[in-house]
């Protein structure tokens, strides 16, 4: 099994968009390719339109209902034919642990796409793309992002912790669930979490303490969703130093008094902005293989997502 990311087609550079044109994502072709099994999906190719062909919108009627329509006649209107696919397709992509939609489409766009009233007047943007919006509420756990957002390089990497720690989630409990397994896997992702969000590494700990109190198939899809919703927090420098001492604090009797003021004074300097995250993992990982303890070394946070990514540099 390998990591699979369902992808908006035009992204992989599938010339498939209204004008006949792509959205060829240089980072989804070239840096993450190699990692992944993409699954590419063109919702609009899907029910029968061509490339190109006439641009479609969004459209509120006058009972609130959102319509996808097209852009020069509103009386066509393509709404219950992606209904339709989407409910024949979204059961398929169940293995998935990630999505990367095209932004601002009326049927990819993951949020803010432009949303038009009856008589074409523009309401701003609020809308959400027809097909993304149902594969949102099918799998609400999924990590989901829009090419644009990837060129974000906080965003980027929040996006691909979060797919990789989805996909290890999946992998741990493929075999079927249980709360032995839930109690393992979480403890490897204590760290993790509490980068992300103290508030979320207090209350996932509690749901993994009451486990017992849950049914597994409950149980199992709480506990995925309140991880991705806790992961989908920007780690900040603050977050990040504060799991560093930490983690120091699991090392701080076997080190000298030279060593640990070592490492204490380059956890203040990434926390000051003047060195990269990886220079105090680097010297903790090193205390590690001097000084090895098991918890520690199990823990994700010292590796969330391939290296080659370099998204800790
Ligand atoms: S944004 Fe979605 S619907 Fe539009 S061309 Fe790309 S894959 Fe197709």
């Amino acid at each position: 099994m390998t990591v699979k990311i369902g992808i908006s087609a035009c992204v992989l550079g599938d010339k498939v968009r209204y004008d006949g044109g792509h959205k060829a994502s240089s980072f989804c072709m070239q840096q993450l390719a190699p990692l992944v099994q993409y699954v590419p999906v063109c919702p609009e190719m899907a029910i029968g339109m061509s490339a190109p062909r006439p641009a479609i919108r969004l459209q509120l009627d006058a009972e609130h209902q959102v319509h996808l329509v097209q852009s020069n006649n509103s009386a066509i209107d393509h709404t219950a034919a992606m209904l339709a696919f989407t409910e024949q397709k979204l059961p398929q992509l169940a293995q998935l642990s990630g999505y990367i939609v095209c932004a601002k489409s009326p049927s990819c766009g993951m949020e803010r796409v432009r949303l038009f009233d009856a008589k074409g007047q523009q309401l701003g943007k609020l809308g959400v793309g027809l097909y993304t919006h149902q594969l949102m509420q099918k799998y609400p756990w999924l990590p989901v992002e829009e090419d644009g957002r990837l060129f974000d390089p906080a965003l980027r990497e929040n996006f691909i912790c979060r797919v990789f720690s989805c996909y290890d989630y999946q992998q741990t409990m493929q075999d079927g669930f249980s709360v032995g397994k839930l109690v393992a896997f979480h403890s490897r992702y204590k760290f993790l979490v509490m980068a992300h969000s103290p508030t979320a590494y207090r209350e996932l700990g509690r749901l993994v303490a009451n486990a017992k109190l849950f049914a597994a198939d409950e149980l199992q899809q709480r506990y995925l969703l309140a991880l991705m919703q806790a992961l989908k927090n920007i780690a900040t420098r603050k977050q990040h130093a504060n799991v560093l001492q930490h983690l120091q604090g699991f090392l701080k009797h076997g080190l000298s008094t030279e060593a640990k003021q070592e490492l204490a004074d380059l956890i203040q300097r990434y926390r000051q902005g003047f060195v990269p995250l990886l220079a105090p993992l680097i010297l903790l990982q090193h205390h590690l293989k001097q000084q090895p303890n098991a918890y520690v070394s199990a823990q994700r946070y010292f590796a969330p997502y391939p290296e080659s990514l370099g998204l800790r540099a």
